[in-house]
């Protein structure tokens, strides 16, 4: 039996990607700027929405650095995050020296929770800290409740950084995400939905927002013949080489989102006959997820005792790939001083949850291995 490893999320080519750094070769564009930069930008711009400006840079974790640093971020100050969601994040704050403060999902997006996410506003706001920043993130792709949470950054006048990494082409009411926030952040790192092989974009509101972001990741160079710098640097462009890579990507971006979804819908059908294990969806049609990752989760007490790890054991031993879903950050041993609002949903997706293989290159051969190791399993 064909035995090689099913991954969660693999790299997908569309096939031009190697034409564009061909290119860059021939013209000597070996450098982290150059025309597929410009050109990478300007299709993220044309597909995520007219008015954005994107600035491509290195990595998502670059993005929401200097995101927060353009949001006034600093030493001592307080920004509000999802607690259930990667670390790349969160650690940001700790750059800059200020302190995250984290709050639980809500059980239908599995973001962030509108009404815990109010009383910390209110008891940060109390004991005298009006926090600087909310970090919400779509997680898996799946938006989070765009309008609460909106609403509220408007109401306390908190801006919202919008960490978009995982949910290029999701949709809340027909509009992309990454243009809900002050700042949208974007990753290409490789096991997104298109990958760059690493890299990351920050999706501002102004052109002169976005010259400042690739101002700051350009070493802060000030308008001289030598080089001269007024204000701290960083080196965070993207080489036009991933950039690339990136523009071959755009050209299959959407073909990607419809093989995810169709992934996803392949888990629907399966789990619908099978009792303890929920699939992982959209709560209303306002919510369109690109489903980068399908997730399950799993209520020992319906599935005759089979837990989320009996079933992670039992998919790696026939070499799928799956893993549990994101440890929240308040769980964090890096994390352990930091203030947390909210109950225990996001702990116990956690405790409960699995990410199962949802790449749009699954083979028809890998598609049927899964469901012979899940057949196996529950059956
Ligand atoms: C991947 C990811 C990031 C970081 O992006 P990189 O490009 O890997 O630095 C940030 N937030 C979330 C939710 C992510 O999944």
């Amino acid at each position: 039996m064909n035995n090689t490893k099913i991954w969660l999320s693999s790299p997908h080519m569309g096939g031009t990607e190697q034409d564009y750094i061909k290119e860059a070769f021939d013209t000597n564009w070996v450098a982290p700027l150059g025309p597929n930069v410009t050109g990478f930008e300007n299709d993220l711009e044309a597909y995520i929405a007219s008015d954005s400006h994107v600035a491509a840079l290195s990595s998502g974790t670059a993005a929401i650095h200097l995101g927060l640093m353009l949001l006034g971020v600093g030493a001592g100050d307080e920004v509000l995050c999802q607690s259930f969601t990667f670390s790349a994040s969160a650690n940001p704050i700790l750059y800059l020296g200020a302190k995250p403060v984290f709050i639980d999902s809500e059980p239908d997006t599995w973001n962030l929770c509108p009404i815990a996410l109010e009383e910390a506003i209110q008891d940060r706001i109390a004991k005298g800290k009006k926090p600087k920043a909310i970090i919400g993130v779509h997680l898996y792709g799946m938006p989070f409740q765009v309008d609460a949470i909106q609403a509220l950054a408007k109401q306390y006048e908190i801006p919202l950084l919008e960490d978009s990494a995982e949910a290029l082409g999701s949709t809340y009411k027909g509009r992309k995400c990454g243009t809900f926030g002050d700042f949208g952040v974007l990753s290409f790192n490789g096991n997104k939905i298109i990958t760059t092989s690493g890299g990351g974009a920050l999706v501002t509101r102004t052109k002169a927002l976005k010259d400042r972001a690739v101002f700051f990741a350009t070493q802060s160079r000030d308008q001289a013949p030598h080089y001269q710098h007024s204000e701290i640097g960083f080196n965070y462009r993207l080489s036009n080489i991933c950039a690339g890579i990136g523009r071959g990507q755009m050209e299959v971006l959407d073909d990607h989102i419809a093989l995810r979804r169709k992934m996803h819908d392949f888990y629907v059908d399966y789990f619908a006959n099978i009792d303890g294990v929920k699939i992982f969806h959209e709560p209303s049609s306002d919510f369109y997820s690109n489903h980068w990752l399908s997730a399950i989760t799993i209520d020992p007490n319906l599935t005759g005792g089979k837990t989320r790890e009996d079933l992670r054991i039992a998919l790696e031993q026939v070499n799928i790939e799956c893993r549990p879903l994101w440890k929240p950050m308040h769980l964090q041993p890096i994390f352990a001083e930091s203030p947390y609002y909210g109950g225990k949903v996001a702990e116990s997706l956690f405790d409960n949850g699995l990410c199962l293989p949802s790449g749009s290159n699954l083979t028809a051969a890998e598609k049927a291995r899964i469901q012979e190791a899940l057949d196996a399993f529950f059956k």
